[in-house]
């Protein structure tokens, strides 16, 4: 499946410097407004973020009508939240549970549903992770500090530019009764990409 973005590597210098060459001679011929791709940008960097994908798993988490929803047409399900555009046109939620881990790679280059979580981390573009989490998801979850029960399951979902992954993490023991917006500060953003796992409460 192809990718539609042109940073097939992850953020080296030489790269950097033939995207900033390529924004000049678009903006020189005229065929973008630097201070459009600057909106761009800063929108996906600071507005738009991980809150946005919390929102949606803590409603899924209270809300089971909501769920199902989610689990049968996820970019819908979003899409009724505000949660649309780029990057993020098909969306799928892969869901955890006590048996099977989701975790989620673009070996290619760095698909990431932004409208849910934002731009990407560094981790997630680095050769390293894409290469290896779907060779040794465990040993590389291990590094993020996430130690799976042998007993678990890990799935491996691989990004494209016309799919992208939200992880369901589990909803921590000792919630119960807490409110979608309370629950929602527990769901971080490793937990949405399956690096991790959503916050126990204090
Ligand atoms: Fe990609």
């Amino acid at each position: 499946m192809p990718h539609d973005h042109p940073h097939h590597d992850n953020h080296l210098d030489p790269m950097d410097a033939r995207v900033r060459a390529l924004e000049t001679i678009l903006t020189r011929k005229g065929l973008v407004d630097p201070a459009a791709i600057d909106v761009i940008v800063e929108t996906y960097a600071h507005k738009v973020g991980p809150r946005n994908g919390a929102a949606v798993v803590a409603r899924a988490w209270t809300d089971p009508a909501f769920a199902d929803w989610l689990a049968r047409d996820a970019t819908a399900a979003v899409g009724s939240m505000g949660f649309t555009g780029r990057q993020g046109e098909h969306v799928q939620a892969v869901f955890n549970t006590p048996q099977t881990h989701n975790v989620v790679v673009c070996t290619l280059c760095s698909c990431y549903p932004w409208t849910l979580l934002g731009l990407p981390p560094v981790w997630y573009k680095s050769p390293a992770y894409r290469s290896r989490v779907v060779i040794e998801p465990r040993a590389v979850l291990a590094e993020f500090g996430l130690d799976l029960p042998p007993e678990c399951q890990v799935r491996v979902w691989d990004s494209t530019a016309e799919l992208r992954y939200l992880v369901v993490p589990l909803r921590p023991a000792g919630t119960e009764g807490w409110s979608a917006e309370r629950l929602a500060t527990l769901v971080t953003r490793d937990s949405m990409v399956g690096t991790g796992i959503a916050q126990a409460p204090q």
